[in-house]
């Protein structure tokens, strides 16, 4: 069976005895394992790291641009292979996969800027004879823990932005998907980045106390779960690190009456179902507001979702393809027994789904429900697939105010013609990325991304100038060239100075 291993110094490093399975979701079946390392794997991609970091950092921005222009070059030239690796762990549909890939090269493309973008500030003249000026540097090492369902994005987000500003990187892709990170650390390779300034190393909860707890390592970014970041962020952060850490997500889509329904249910059954619901950015909730809109809305979801083709992951027909594995497939039905209990309306029921010939792969059906109470725990909570809630609100205020109290705050949409309505909502909803008429708003790669609440712990958002700012520190340089001609009794350096 194939076996995954970790990238270090520019090679592949063998592994011990620990190891995890990495599934076919479409199959339901093994197909590769992934070693799992420990704090002396860490320590050696380290050692890789710490002996090539001072050089890359001194290397001028303009040549590791150049390194970014030709990965995205052979990015975009491996694109099918990467899109079919994608697919087959993870589970999510080829041209879905081809997207994930996408939306990380374009990080890479704004990295091609990084001169631009790193060039300080500098003031003439700010006393007699003074100048000031600042400079952005590197924080030496910086570290990536990702989740399994961007394994191409995320970690672009993440070393792309680290790399350009002259740091060395150890990337800890998920365990469940981890092929794709490494041919990614390959491509940087082939594309000039010298060997150890980019590594990858697998691995579980061990490995990454070992990464938080390591004191070589300056700056760790992690995106996943809620209660895994608040863990990475109070620990990283205790062990002197800088931390930003993204956790997971309950998007409201904001339905008010004089929506556009067709385009409405046309942008809701993609953003809800697809990629199997599986993404942080997905619309797991719509909030319809007045009953009128609520039942003209169900009525079109109805029959948009009995369209939906539940397929294997390489069917280019399929709209989305299994979730990640078992267990996930168990506690998505298992949030669907819950949300019945509750006392929500279960209108599509999508457990049980089987695929003819693929009887084994983790599939779920898409669900509906309607009439759902902001008090229910299958609302409050993340449940990651593809199960869409209607919950009905009486009012724009109730609109606002359900994203604005729930627990996460990670992305929102609102369909409207009204734009007062959509401006007053966009500015007061408390959630940080906002769409109107626009289901799933992933800002581009030039802004920044980045949740509220219990989605994102931490000062800076991911890429745009906050990956730039995350990935550097600033120092600030105060500079005076005296003509060697005036000397006093030096009296004023007792005293704080001051430009006036
Ligand atoms: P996860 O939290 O299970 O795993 C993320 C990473 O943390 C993996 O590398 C994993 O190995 C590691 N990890 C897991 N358990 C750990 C533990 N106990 N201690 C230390 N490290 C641990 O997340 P996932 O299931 O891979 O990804 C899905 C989650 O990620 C969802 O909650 C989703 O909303 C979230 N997500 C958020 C964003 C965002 O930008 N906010 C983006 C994508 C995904």
């Amino acid at each position: 069976m194939r076996r995954i291993a970790h990238f270090i110094n520019g090679s592949s490093h063998e592994h011990g005895a620990r190891e995890g399975q990495v599934w076919n979701p479409s199959h339901g079946e093994v197909q590769a394992h992934v070693g799992f390392g420990d704090r002396d794997t860490l320590q050696q991609a380290v050692d890789a790291a710490l002996a090539v970091q001072p050089e890359w950092a001194a290397t001028n921005p303009q040549r590791r641009a150049r390194v970014m222009f030709k990965f995205k070059e052979l990015v975009e030239a491996n694109m099918d292979q990467l899109a079919e690796m994608l697919s087959a762990e993870h589970g999510k549909v080829i041209a879905d996969a081809k997207g994930d890939v996408q939306r990380g090269l374009e990080v890479i493309e704004f990295c091609c800027g990084i001169p631009h973008a790193l060039k300080g500030e500098y003031t003439q003249g700010a006393g007699p004879g003074i100048d000031v000026y600042s400079m952005r540097q590197p924080l030496g090492i910086g570290a990536g823990i990702t989740p399994f369902n961007f394994p191409a994005m995320i970690p672009m987000w993440m070393f792309g932005p680290a790399i350009a500003c002259g740091n060395a990187f150890i990337l800890k892709p998920s365990e469940r998907d981890p092929s794709v990170p490494v041919r990614l650390a390959e491509l940087m390779k082939e594309a000039g980045l010298p060997d150890g300034i980019l590594n990858v190393v697998h691995g579980d909860k061990e490995m990454v106390d070992a990464i938080l707890d390591h004191p070589d390592i300056k700056g760790v970014s992690f995106v996943g779960s809620s209660d895994i970041a608040q863990y990475i962020y109070s620990r990283g952060v205790a062990a002197g690190k800088r931390v930003q850490a993204f956790g997971g997500a309950k998007n409201h889509g904001i339905v008010l009456p004089d929506a556009d329904l067709d385009q409405v249910v046309n942008d809701l059954t993609g953003a809800a179902f697809g990629s199997a619901g599986e993404r942080c950015m997905a619309l797991p909730v719509v909030v319809p507001v007045g009953d009128d809109t609520a039942d003209a809305l169900r009525a079109k979801l109805v029959p948009a979702i009995d369209k939906l083709k539940v397929g294997v992951s390489n069917d280019p027909e399929a709209h989305y393809g299994p979730v990640v594995n078992e267990a996930h497939k168990k506690r998505v039905e298992d949030y669907i027994a819950l949300c019945e209990q509750e006392g929500g309306e279960l209108v599509v029921d999508g457990r049980g789904f089987t695929l003819q010939g693929h009887e084994k792969g983790f599939f779920v059906g898409p669900t509906l429900f309607d009439h759902v109470k902001p008090e229910f725990r299958s609302y409050q909570e993340e449940i990651f697939g593809p199960v869409l809630q209607i919950v009905r609100a009486d009012s724009f205020e109730e609109a606002v105010r359900l994203p604005s109290e729930h627990p996460y705050g990670n992305g929102v949409a609102i369909f409207t013609r009204n734009g007062h309505a959509a401006r007053e909502f966009a500015a007061r909803v408390q959630v940080g990325m906002v769409g109107v008429n626009v289901p799933i708003p992933v800002p581009v790669a030039y802004h920044t991304f980045g949740g509220w609440k219990r989605s994102g712990f931490g000062d800076t958002n991911q890429h745009g100038m906050e990956g730039v700012k995350f990935w550097t520190r600033i120092k600030t340089v105060t500079q005076r060239w005296p003509d060697g001609s005036a000397a006093g009794d030096h009296k004023d350096a007792f005293v704080i100075p001051t430009m006036g």
